[in-house]
């Protein structure tokens, strides 16, 4: 019988992860479908009981929903329970279990170019739902320094008690950050500030930044943000938001099918639903 996977969100209409994850499916001739659900928030318990009684293989989870649907699911795995989201829902005999692939994703995106165990000292800009997976899974992994800047710094703040791993961090503001860009081996931009139609703003000035600073943006619209060009005209190495979304649902595919999937391939298909061909 064909197996059920989708992803649920509101809106929904945007996401590429259908697309994606069907050409994986026709790839490794698997009989499944993965459809997109738009689902609001007043109706999420019952969506939820619904794929269960459907005997859906495992779904996505988008905006709005990672975190609220956490009380609907049988069990949450320790890393996603920490970050308090989920995006990635697997059916384990019957039981519906949460992921979260978000953070594990950009860090295996990351290792594409740069050997994070290298890394001594990491800046994150935000502490929205992106940043609190990339901070929590960069401390778990072990990275010792991670600070925080972001509009509101209370939210930086309190990012930073909620941290259950290791880490010696600082909440900063923004334009306090400027000043101190020598000092980091890292950058990670998790703001939308950049994403398309706002493509001319940044979230800082990158005036002071060191070409050995690696500057990574997990916006994929547009490829290139005006952040990430400033950074390059820098002399920076820079990566865009695209292994971060590639990786996170290659991670929750492995979840689901057992297989790793061609990672080149969900690149391609992500780009040429961007429209674009090279990043
Ligand atoms: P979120 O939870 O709403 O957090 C947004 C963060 O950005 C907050 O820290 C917020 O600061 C800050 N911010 C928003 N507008 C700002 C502005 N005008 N000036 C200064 N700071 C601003 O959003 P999210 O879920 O973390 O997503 C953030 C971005 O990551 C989005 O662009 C999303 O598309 C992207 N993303 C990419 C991937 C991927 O796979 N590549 C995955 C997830 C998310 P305050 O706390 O002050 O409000």
């Amino acid at each position: 019988m064909k197996k059920l996977f989708g992803v649920l969100g509101d809106p929904i209409s945007h996401s590429m992860s259908p697309v994606m994850h069907n050409d994986l499916f026709k790839l490794y001739n698997l009989d499944a479908v993965y459809l997109p659900f738009h689902v609001t928030s007043s109706k999420l318990e019952d969506a939820i009981k619904g794929l269960k009684a459907l005997g859906a293989a495992g779904f996505n989870v988008t905006i709005p929903h990672k975190t609220s649907i956490i009380p609907f699911l049988d069990k949450v795995e320790p890393l996603a329970a920490a970050i308090g989201a989920v995006n990635t829902v697997v059916n384990e005999d019957g039981k519906f279990v949460g992921y979260n692939t978000d953070g594990s994703g950009y860090l295996e995106g990351l290792k594409m170019s740069l050997n994070p165990f290298e890394v001594d000292k990491v800046l994150i800009i935000g502490a929205g739902g992106a940043a609190r997976a990339i901070y929590f899974t960069l401390a778990d992994a072990g990275i010792k320094h991670i600070d925080i800047t972001n509009r509101s710094i209370e939210k930086a703040v309190s990012l930073i008690e909620s941290c259950p791993y290791p880490v010696n961090s600082q909440p900063l503001k923004l334009d306090q950050v400027e000043d101190l860009l020598t000092e980091y081996d890292l950058v990670v931009q998790t703001t939308p500030i950049g994403m398309a139609p706002g493509i001319d703003k940044t979230p800082l000035s990158l005036n002071k930044v060191h070409s050995k600073t690696f500057i990574s943006d997990i916006i994929y619209n547009p490829l290139e943000t005006r952040f990430l060009a400033e950074a390059r005209e820098k002399g920076c190495l820079c990566q865009n938001g695209i292994e971060m979304f590639v990786l996170q649902g290659a991670l929750a595919f492995e979840k689901w099918t057992g297989i790793s999937p061609d990672l080149e391939r969900m690149r391609n298909n992500v780009l040429t639903q961007l429209g674009g061909t090279t990043c």
